[in-house]
């Protein structure tokens, strides 16, 4: 019988495989693809949000990409890795002979998403959040919680959209460090950045939401319309696996330490040798291992391929003034190149996986 290779999740690994998805079948092998969705491409997220892109200039729909894969457009609830089954949410049970992950991460369970708090994942809840401020012609008072980059490249966002909009920006960028493992260049970069574009940096944690308030703790409150969780970020996994909120634990060769059949990559896993941060581009990296790895073990080969991600990595914020902060290791700066580069890097991305439809 014919081999099936089950990636679950349109993840960035996981929309190169599919573009790859001949090589599976060379080797002999059917490739399946179960994800709920389209892929939402976090590095061009807050262009959208801002309004400098498309609306939907950060989506791809896999089940258009050329290739012989199968899309199922469901969610995977459970795995029962003894039995090699999966279970999805309309009840249907699928098998696998080698099961790949690239399900993502959403923020992590806080109060202040019980109060009404909007996450800042996933990604499409940006898209619908450019609507909502759009439709009251940005008069609203926004604030963001979580002073990491996501956090502040959202706040920025949302004052360059505000801008946009003819309106005054109302903005609060909430979190009691600014850009956490980041230089303090960059630092200093971005709290010039955020004076310039109308945006207030609060040092402090938002304890709470209710009755149309921020509280921050020691009485200090602030009026808010809408507010935007980003306040880290917990594994999406299916029922069934032995992990942690940090993500399915892998090896070196990507495959789950507790079941060699079972393979985990992006934010999803956690790379036990080598802990890196929650980013997209891990993801993109690691896409030619997973493949090799996913093929040699469907195959029946003990050949595995490496990974190990680089050290330093390019992070490029878009500002929303034109401009982008660029942090590379310890260096940092802040100019219209670096957002000239950031809209050619995406864009050359987002091209890899269109034009092959
Ligand atoms: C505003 C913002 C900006 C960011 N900017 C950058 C950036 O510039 N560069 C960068 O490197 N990182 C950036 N990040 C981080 C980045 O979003 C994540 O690291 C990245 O999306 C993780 O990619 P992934 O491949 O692991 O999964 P994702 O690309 O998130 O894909 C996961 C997929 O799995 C599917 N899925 C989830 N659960 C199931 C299930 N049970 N069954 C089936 N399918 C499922 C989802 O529908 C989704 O399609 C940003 C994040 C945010 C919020």
């Amino acid at each position: 019988m014919t081999r099936q290779v089950v990636l679950v999740g349109a993840g960035h690994a996981h929309m190169e495989a599919l573009r790859q998805s001949q090589r599976f079948a060379n080797a002999g092998l059917s490739l399946i693809l179960i994800d709920p969705g389209a892929f939402w491409y976090s590095g061009a997220a807050t262009g959208v949000l801002s309004g400098a892109l498309a609306p939907d200039a950060a989506r791809l729909n896999p089940a258009e990409m050329a290739g012989p894969f199968l899309h199922v457009r469901q969610r995977v609830r459970t795995v029962e890795p003894k039995t090699k089954t999966l279970r999805l949410e309309d009840g249907l049970e699928l098998s696998y002979d080698v099961l790949s992950l690239n399900t993502g991460s959403h923020i992590s369970e806080t109060p202040l998403l019980k109060a009404g708090a909007i996450p800042a994942k996933p990604v499409s809840a940006l898209a619908a959040l450019r609507a909502t401020v759009e439709t009251a012609g940005g008069r609203l008072r926004l604030a963001v919680a979580g002073a990491g980059a996501t956090g502040l490249e959202i706040a920025l966002s949302l004052a360059s959209l505000q801008r946009r909009l003819g309106a005054q920006p109302q903005m609060i960028l909430a979190g009691t460090t600014l850009l956490p493992g980041w230089p303090d260049k960059a630092r200093d970069l971005a709290r010039d950045a955020m004076a310039r574009c109308g945006v207030e940096y609060v040092p402090q944690r938002v304890e709470d939401l209710s009755m149309g308030l921020i509280h921050f703790g020691q009485r200090k409150i602030a009026p808010v319309d809408i507010l935007v969780a980003a306040t880290g970020l917990s594994a999406n996994l299916p029922e069934g696996l032995d992990a942690g909120e940090e993500g399915l634990p892998v090896n070196e060769d990507l495959s789950w330490t507790g079941d060699g059949t079972v393979f985990a990559v992006g934010d999803c896993a956690r790379m036990l040798d080598h802990p890196r941060p929650k980013l997209g581009v891990f993801g993109v990296r690691a896409a030619p291992i997973l493949i090799q790895n996913l093929i040699n073990a469907a195959g029946g080969r003990t050949a595995r391929r490496r990974y190990t991600p680089q050290s330093r990595w390019l992070s490029i914020l878009d500002v929303g003034d034109g401009t982008g902060l660029a942090r590379y290791g310890e260096l940092a700066y802040q100019g219209k190149p670096a957002l000239t580069l950031k809209r050619w890097l995406d864009g050359r991305f987002l091209q890899r996986y269109r034009v092959e439809n």
